[in-house]
């Protein structure tokens, strides 16, 4: 049986991946998984350090700085450090040794202060945060116990626990002089285009932060920043195809998405069954899992006016099937 963590070391073990992406690192090392538990502002963790008197940010910065400077994404696979592993195994008995079945982000941070040869450990002993002062504040939060019971009652595995997100996105784009139009991974004859960085396709651009906001791993303009030169004029089902591998390497595969066009024109049915043919690979989906629907403004507003189009996108994710 598998190691069972509540939703709190859930999501810190999913910021701490989303650091390595961010950084364009290769593995989850203990300094990572560090700043995913430093994230938390409420809960054990944020209650043990007041306990302490110790200021979480400042404990933020000295694991940030031992990371060192990002990188550009790799895009390859992220592996889990030995040391990393070793923590989080260590955590499941930190946690039974108090009696909980069930490992919270606290159990991670004692395991983590107790690797003293690693930079994280280090980082928690500059500011006396070693094993033995965390589990004195663990045991003398009160209220602690409490909703460690409550969280364990309602928490299952990782796999079972993650079964489905919902993701939004929203994108808009001017049109401009001159076609053709990208729209849905499909190029349209007319004699506008979107104007944008890219090639200002806002279907994709909307699909792409859905998936994003369902993963809970960032958005499009951080990602693919538009200020940055490799973006201009990039193949936005590409950005999509990108988000939809970001989602997977955090454990989640997109299983239905929906989307609303509205605009005065292009008329959306001529061109449905195409533009889901062409977003159905990116997604990792069959045309029939992508729904796209057009919608008028009714000659009201900007939209109205036709000066652009705006797209809403919702995306339904699922964690992956355990391999
Ligand atoms: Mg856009």
């Amino acid at each position: 049986m598998g190691t069972r963590f509540d939703g709190a070391a859930r999501k810190a073990i999913d910021f701490a991946m989303i650091e390595v992406e961010r950084r364009g690192h290769r593995a989850l090392d203990p300094s990572h998984l560090l700043l995913g538990l430093l994230q938390a502002s409420t809960g054990p963790i944020p209650d043990a350090l007041r306990r302490i008197g110790v200021e979480i940010e400042a404990v933020r910065l000295t694991a940030a700085a031992d990371l060192g400077g990002s990188g550009p994404a790799h895009g390859g696979r992220i592996d889990v450090a030995r040391t990393t592993e070793a923590i989080l195994q260590r955590s499941s008995e930190v946690s039974l040794a108090r009696g909980s079945e069930v490992v919270s982000d606290l159990d991670i941070l004692i395991a983590a202060a107790e690797r003293m040869e690693t930079a994280a450990g280090r980082a928690l002993g500059a500011h006396a945060l070693t094993a033995e002062a965390l589990a004195a504040a663990a045991a003398h939060t009160s209220g602690a116990a409490t909703a460690t019971r409550s969280t364990a009652a309602t928490t299952q595995t990782v796999h079972e626990s993650r079964s489905a997100r919902t993701g939004i996105g929203y994108d808009s784009h001017r049109f401009a002089a001159g076609g053709p139009l990208i729209l849905g991974g499909v190029r349209i004859e007319a004699d506008v285009h979107l104007a944008g960085h890219s090639d200002g396709d806002a279907i994709a651009h909307a699909l792409t932060d859905a998936v994003l906001g369902a993963a809970a791993a960032g958005d499009i303009g951080e990602i693919f920043s538009d200020t940055d030169p490799a973006n201009k004029g990039r193949d936005s089902i590409g950005m999509l195809r990108d988000a939809v591998e970001r989602a997977q390497r955090l454990g989640w595969k997109v299983d239905h998405v929906d989307v609303v066009v509205v605009a005065e024109t292009p008329r959306i049915g001529p061109h449905r069954e195409a533009m889901r043919a062409a977003l159905a690979p990116a997604l990792g989906l069959l045309p029939e899992s992508v729904a796209i629907k057009g919608k008028t403004n009714e000659g009201m507003g900007w939209i109205g006016r036709g000066e652009g189009i705006a797209c809403i996108a919702v995306a339904t994710l699922s964690s992956r099937a355990p391999a």
